[in-house]
């Protein structure tokens, strides 16, 4: 199975942690990190942008 790789910039919206990890593109266009949330224990509202490797 075919993988895009992407780099993938994440900022926390609430405390404005940025993370910088690898991500992936899965055959159904689903975007995977494997991040989880941030220190501050946001979940969910975050920055995210990608560009190719
Ligand atoms: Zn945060």
């Amino acid at each position: 199975m075919v993988k895009e790789r992407l780099k993938v910039t994440i900022r926390c919206n609430k405390c404005g942690e940025r993370y910088t990890l690898r991500g992936t593109v899965t055959k159904g266009g689903k975007l995977e990190t494997g991040f989880k949330r941030c220190l501050c224990d946001n979940d969910k509202d975050f920055k995210i942008s990608s560009d190719q490797f």
